[in-house]
C-alpha cells in the first residue's frame, strides 16, 4: 500500500518510519496532485492552527473535504478531521466528533500511557503532547479507547482519531490496523 502523510508541519517523518516498518510505502504529501497516488492519507499531530491555516492555502481543504480517501489523524490531526471543535469552526468535518483541545493540561503534563483500543488486542501505547480529547460523539462513530474518562479514539468507516501520537514509540499496532483494516478494506 501506498500511504501518504500530510507534510506541512508536525511529526511527519515519524509516520513515516511507522509506515515504513510495517511494510508499505510511505509518501510524503506537499501538493494536492499527491493525493491522486496514494490509498490512504495520515494526518499528523503538530499544532492545528497552524496546519488548518497552511491546508487552507495549499488547498487541501478543499481536496480533502472531497476526497474519498481513507484518513488517520493523530492528535491535530484528530482536531482537523472533527465536525465540531470547542470554541472553534469544525475544519474537515470527516468525523461526527466534538474534540476539546489541550484538555490534559500544559506541554510539562505530557505523557505516555497503556490503552486498551477496540479491535487490537494487546494495549497500545501512546504518548499524549498537549492532546485533545474527544468531547462527544454522534451514533455514527465507534469509541474504540478512553482514559480517564475521556475519549481518545474513534472511528467512522474509513476515518480514524486518536488523541495521541503512536509514532513516537516502537508499538505498530495503530498504524498495522489502519493499514490492514480501514485502507486494505476500502
Ligand atoms: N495542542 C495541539 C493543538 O491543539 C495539538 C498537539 C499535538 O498535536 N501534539 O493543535
Amino acid at each position: 500500500m501506498k500511504i501518504g502523510v500530510l507534510a506541512l508541519q508536525g511529526a511527519v517523518r515519524e509516520h513515516i518510519r511507522h509506515i515504513e516498518e510495517s511494510g508499505h510505502e510511505g509518501i510524503y504529501v506537499k501538493k494536492v496532485e499527491q493525493l491522486n497516488d496514494i490509498d490512504g492519507l495520515i494526518i499528523p499531530g503538530g499544532e492545528s492552527t497552524t496546519l488548518r491555516r497552511l491546508m487552507t492555502l495549499y488547498g487541501f481543504k478543499e481536496a480533502l473535504q472531497q476526497s474519498e480517501l481513507p484518513m488517520f489523524g493523530t492528535c491535530a490531526g484528530l482536531i482537523v478531521l472533527a465536525k465540531d471543535i470547542v470554541g472553534e469552526e469544525g475544519y474537515l468535518q470527516k468525523l461526527d466528533i466534538t474534540v476539546e483541545r489541550n484538555s490534559f493540561g500544559r506541554q510539562v503534563d505530557s505523557f505516555e500511557a497503556d490503552l486498551t483500543i477496540k479491535g487490537i488486542e494487546a494495549p497500545v501505547e501512546g504518548v499524549f503532547i498537549r492532546a485533545p480529547h474527544i468531547q462527544s460523539v454522534e451514533d455514527t462513530v465507534d469509541v474504540l479507547g478512553i482514559i480517564d474518562d475521556k475519549i481518545i479514539a474513534v472511528r467512522q468507516g474509513k476515518y480514524l482519531g486518536v488523541s495521541f501520537h503512536p509514532e513516537l514509540t516502537d508499538d505498530y499496532s495503530i498504524i498495522d490496523y489502519f493499514i490492514n483494516d480501514i485502507v486494505a478494506k476500502a
